[in-house]
């Protein structure tokens, strides 16, 4: 398919409307609060918009009901929003009674030394509608009017703390969300509904897939027998398929020397995200954030490759700690201890075209696997701007190539210019999941510079040292980010092939266990992961239990399948089938694996 022109959200006239909705909210909350309203920050969001205050009490449902009734009379009001431009003294003069915003002010006056604000100093700019003014970049739309009032709703109110971190004041952030049309608000009201269902906090606990514990810390998962089956056949898919397009898995361990980051500029770029430094005889380590500077280092120890060798792909399922905000971290999807299915590609600068390509369909064939049919791919290219390495030819024919490499793939796909990492262009997959979310899943990522910054190098047909390019990709993302996107796509209802217990087999009374006990031998035997339910309630409650777990197969087995050399197989959906052999029943499941179900 041909490259799509749709732009980003966040040039959308949908994202300006939300942003515009989130003003209009903090206008009817300051009104609700006179004089005492600390308004804090107010932005968009996918679906919706939220805005964070400092209030006298907590808000109510009924706040919030009638703050979208002020809402809509605001709205009415067709009120202009102004964009003004105002002196760092203005700003200050403007919110003297405002300390987050004071604090924001402070900033972009450039007082806290951050090195983007001082390249590029923003001009402080006011948004003013009706009553209310905002310290805003904006953009918005032309007047409050612009938002159809019947489409507008204030979702909820949530604790959150200024800027996410712990340390500062609980704020309550007010969620709303705003759309075009009615139709569209109930269709995304139906979703969220769903959505909850779903979650996969809420069922991870139902099917016992995994716990989070104060005395192991925030962030940091701990897996059950069942989370951990699940995990391990992901990665084993992964890996085998990995093995099969010619990668090879290596092993780095969890510590590496500080230095080492220093020379591949994660440190001076990503410390934040870092664990503190762990210090042996002065000695600084830290425990591993990403994998590239160990696999850059393992092809440099590996001695000297000719480009014959190349590419080489070096894959591996590292678990990496990052240094998440404890506000931000949120079930298996933000956490602090996260299993990488990375792969770094080292190839020559005419092999990156079809390196890309190859990663590009072994990603296919995993989303497919997956049960993702509705994905694109945001390929991000470099900009004007100083931040990217001048090396035009260099840039030129790598972004040539994933173009051209996409456009045969025929997956959609959109460019996105100046959003290319400082290192190299990149592509993202977003995935769409049954309810319509778009996730950010697989990642492939060109690199120009962590090579040569770390010294590593290939003697070309020329007889010549050159320096090789690098291909930064993971699949799935992250093991534990990633079994939460399937948790809600599934619906906890797994495939056959990730269930972490296929079947479950039911005496009807004790006098059949012996022969359940006979079938539990011989379906483990064929190695399916089969338990056997011998407890003494009654078999119905059985079967509603193994209904919860979202067991694909209950085998029923009581006089007359004992008699028949049988079961009675149920589906977890409730479908009844006819009695079965145990060969026959196989043959089922043999069929239903291999399809991928
Ligand atoms: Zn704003
Ligand atoms: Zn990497």
């Amino acid at each position: 398919m041909a490259e799509q022109k749709e732009g980003r959200y966040e040039e959308s006239e949908l994202y300006r409307l939300r942003h515009s909705a989130a003003h209009v909210l903090a206008q009817a909350v300051m009104e609700m609060f006179p004089g005492k309203t600390q308004i804090a920050i107010g932005p968009p969001i996918e679906d919706g918009f939220y805005y964070d205050f400092g209030l006298p009490r907590s808000l109510t449902l009924e706040d919030l009901r009638k703050l979208e009734k002020r809402m809509r009379q605001i709205i009415a009001g067709k009120h202009e929003f102004a964009r003004s431009e105002a002196s760092v003294e203005q700003a200050r003069q403007q919110f003297a009674q405002q300390e987050y915003k004071l604090e924001l002010i402070e900033e972009l006056a450039g007082g806290d030394g951050d090195e983007a604000a001082q390249l590029q100093p923003q001009a402080i700019t006011f948004y003013t509608h009706d009553t209310f003014t905002d310290l805003c970049r904006g953009p918005h739309i032309g007047h409050t009017g612009q938002i159809n009032p019947a489409a507008l709703k204030l979702l909820n109110v949530a604790g959150a703390y200024w800027r996410g971190d712990e340390n500062n004041a609980m704020l309550q952030r007010v969620y709303g969300t705003a759309w075009r049309t009615v139709d569209e608000l109930k269709q995304h009201l139906w979703q969220l509904e769903e959505a909850k269902k779903r979650d996969h906090r809420k069922l991870g606990m139902q099917l016992g897939l995994f716990h989070f514990s104060v005395d192991v810390g925030p962030g940091l998962p701990l897996f059950t027998p069942k989370g951990e089956t699940i995990r391990h056949q992901m990665e084993t898919y992964v890996r085998e398929l990995q093995t099969r397009y010619g990668y090879q898995h290596v092993w780095t361990g969890h510590l590496v020397k500080e230095e080492l980051y220093r020379r591949s500029g994660h440190y001076q770029n990503y410390r934040e995200s870092m664990f503190p430094p762990m210090l042996d005889e002065n000695v600084a380590f830290r425990l591993k954030p990403m994998n590239c500077p160990s696999h850059m280092t393992l092809f440099r120890e590996m001695g000297r490759h000719s480009y014959r060798e190349l590419p080489l792909r070096f894959a591996e399922f590292a678990t990496l700690y990052r240094y998440e905000k404890s506000g931000e971290l949120t079930g298996l999807t933000r956490v602090r201890s996260l299993t990488q299915d990375d792969c770094h590609i080292f190839c020559t600068p005419a092999q990156v075209e079809s390196e890309f390509a190859l990663a590009l369909r072994l990603i296919q064939e995993v989303l497919q696997h997956y049960r993702f049919s509705d994905y694109r791919v945001r390929l991000s290219l470099r900009g004007e701007e100083g931040k990217y390495l001048q090396d035009d030819e260099k840039w030129l024919s790598a972004q040539a190539a994933l173009r051209s490499a996409l456009d045969v793939s025929g997956i959609d796909y959109y460019t996105e210019i100046g959003e290319a990492a400082f290192y190299g262009p990149k592509a993202d997959f977003m995935a769409r999941d049954v309810l319509g979310r778009e996730w950010q899943l697989s990642t492939i990522q060109v690199d120009f510079i962590q090579p040569a910054r770390l010294g590593l190098t290939y003697i070309g047909e020329d007889g010549q040292e050159h320096t090789p390019v690098v291909l930064h990709r993971a699949v799935t993302g992250s093991t534990e980010r990633f079994l939460g996107v399937l948790i809600e796509h599934y619906a906890g209802a797994f495939p056959l092939w990730l269930a972490p217990v296929q079947a479950v087999i039911i005496p009807i009374t004790d006098r059949h266990v012996e022969y359940c006990q006979q079938l539990l031998n011989s379906l483990q035997e064929q190695r399916l992961r089969v338990e056997l339910d011998a407890g003494s309630e009654r078999m119905n409650a059985k079967i509603r239990k193994a209904q919860v777990q979202k067991i694909p197969y209950m085998l029923v087995a009581g006089d007359r399948e004992q008699q028949t050399g049988t079961i009675s197989v149920r589906l977890r959906s409730g479908e009844e089938l006819k009695a079965q052999t145990l060969e026959q029943f196989l043959a089922l499941t043999r069929k239903t694996l291999a399809a991928g179900d």
